[in-house]
């Protein structure tokens, strides 16, 4: 039997919403901020009492839900220092997130649907399907409770600086909810995490990517690109049938940048499919004089796979070539590898 939820998350309300709230209420303003900065500066999960009247916290108490995603399992790597947790949810369905260290800070990859409905061949995730999108108090949720166990567990450590929406699902199929979660994490009296520290990662879901630049301006975007040819694309990532690349480059090309601020084009490598020197030509003419940084990412397995990853050989030529085009290009070295927490291993259902 799950729990139903009667009361609304509190960690469902973005600044405005809250601030709506408490006007409605007759509380006194300054209490917009005062729980914006215990919640999510703080990250303090009680009730925030600081400074705030004795009516306000009542309603607060007896119409607001303050629970966050339940810690079910945490598993660090032995190679470095990621770490996977997996979170229950009020339903029970489960989903991932992951730390990953960079100096001494850690970015956070975000889960944004319990599954994932795109389907990508190469992906674990979307063996399982998509059962149902995460609310925005889930979203956030994965980084309050990220946070706290850093504060707890590596005490000093808990310097979250970046976030990627690059975990479970496909965050631009359930805009509405990452957008408020972006919102949460950019408000100058909370988290006050900088615009260009959240990135977004897409297969290439246009009617997401159509509200980027009114509804979420400044924020990074990543597009999983994995093949310039239509049909390997098509077979790699099948919404590309319905929304192809060049409409989908054609859409990013209009987002505008900030200074310094390019778009990251994700390409795994695997083996024998779009390894090839020709591949790696093609997909140059077709990024070159772009704002663009290639992140080539060697093709991570997960039980049942077929692909494979290519030698090192072959992924320092595909790099050579792409830097003769002066595209900022990346290997991206798996981190956590050994605990499933690597990029396209992230499957809840079957985790270690
Ligand atoms: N749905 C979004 C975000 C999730 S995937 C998207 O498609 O971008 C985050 C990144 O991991 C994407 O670039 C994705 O293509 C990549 N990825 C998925 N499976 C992978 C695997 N098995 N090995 C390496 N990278 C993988």
């Amino acid at each position: 039997m799950h729990k139903l939820k009667l009361k609304h998350s509190f960690y469902d309300l973005n600044f405005s919403d809250l601030d709506l709230i408490i006007k409605q209420n007759n509380f006194n303003t300054s209490v917009t901020s005062l729980l914006f900065n215990w919640h999510y500066k703080k990250k303090n999960t009680t009730q925030c009492i600081d400074n705030i009247a004795k009516p306000a916290i009542k309603f607060f108490e007896s119409n607001f839900d303050f629970s966050l995603p339940e810690l079910d399992t945490v598993h660090q790597s032995t190679h470095d220092r990621t770490v996977k947790f997996l979170f229950k949810l009020t339903d029970q369905h489960k989903v991932e997130t992951v730390l990953i260290p960079f100096h001494n800070k850690y970015s956070i990859c975000l889960s944004s649907q319990v599954g994932c409905a795109m389907n990508c061949s190469f992906c674990f995730t979307g063996k399982q399907g998509l059962h149902r999108n995460l609310l925005t108090s889930e979203i956030v949720g994965q980084f309050i409770q990220a946070w706290r166990w850093l504060a707890t567990n590596r005490p000093g450590e808990e310097r979250i600086l970046n976030i990627v929406f690059m975990g479970q699902g496909e965050p631009l199929h359930n805009f509405d909810a990452v957008k408020k979660a972006c919102e949460i994490f950019l408000s100058k009296h909370g988290a006050s995490i900088g615009v260009q520290k959240i990135t977004i990662s897409t297969a290439g879901y246009l009617p997401g990517l159509k509200r980027w630049s009114e509804e979420i301006p400044g924020v990074n975007l990543a597009l999983s690109l994995h093949s310039p040819y239509e049909e390997k694309r098509n077979e790699l990532i099948p919404i590309n049938k319905k929304y192809p690349l060049p409409e989908v480059l054609s859409y990013i090309d209009k987002i505008p940048l900030q200074k310094k601020q390019f778009v990251t084009y994700e390409y795994i490598l695997i083996k024998d499919l779009n390894d090839s020197t020709d591949d790696a030509n093609k997909l140059g003419e077709l990024l070159v004089g772009k704002s663009a940084y290639i992140n080539l990412i060697p093709f991570n397995a997960f039980p049942g796979s077929d692909y494979k990853q290519p030698d090192s050989n072959t992924i320092e030529k595909f790099k050579t070539i792409l830097d003769t085009y002066k595209i900022p290009t990346l290997i991206r070295t798996a981190k956590g590898d050994d605990v499933l927490a690597a990029c396209g291993q992230l499957n809840s259902k079957q985790t270690l």
